[in-house]
């Protein structure tokens, strides 16, 4: 196992909710420590540049929307094989699909409105994470 480190991004349908402890006390039963963490409202630049991979998506455009809302809550995760254990958490992307007891199930609205992000692999958390933290903000706890 190796330990990494994945970036989470707690969406504005559940900061709304109220259950940013809720889910954070998800990440801690599964051994994942909190090592950065930020309270935003997203810009329509930073989200677009966030999300620019999905472009050339039909749902970019309301994805942008959706992210600018309401306030985000931003964090950075470490623990043992991080990327795929937060990504179990989470659930599938479209709640419907989502397991039991993940936090798309128990908490998202529709595939839009689901609740959270996180990185879908070790690079590509690497530049999640720099996009939202600077070195000196993220606090190794290994
Ligand atoms: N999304 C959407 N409609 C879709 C697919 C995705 O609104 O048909 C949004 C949804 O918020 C999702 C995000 O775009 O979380 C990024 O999509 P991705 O496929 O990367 O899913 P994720 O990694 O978030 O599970």
């Amino acid at each position: 196992m190796a330990l990494e480190r994945t970036l989470s991004i707690i969406k504005p349908d559940a900061v709304a909710k109220n259950v940013i402890g809720q889910i954070y006390a998800r990440f801690e039963a599964a051994g994942l420590k909190i090592v950065a963490a930020k309270m935003k409202q997203l810009s329509r630049a930073e989200a677009e540049g966030f999300y620019a991979v999905h472009s050339a998506r039909p749902f970019f455009k309301a994805l942008v929307e959706f992210m600018i809302s309401g306030p985000v809550m931003i964090q950075a995760l470490e623990g043992e094989n991080a990327v795929l254990k937060h990504r179990d958490l989470m659930g599938a992307t479209n709640p419907k699909e989502a397991a039991a007891g993940t936090i798309r199930a128990d908490f998202a609205d529709s595939i839009d409105a689901n609740a959270v992000h996180g990185s879908d692999a070790v690079d590509t958390a690497k530049n999640e994470i720099a996009y939202f933290f600077s070195a000196i903000e993220v606090n190794s706890r290994a």
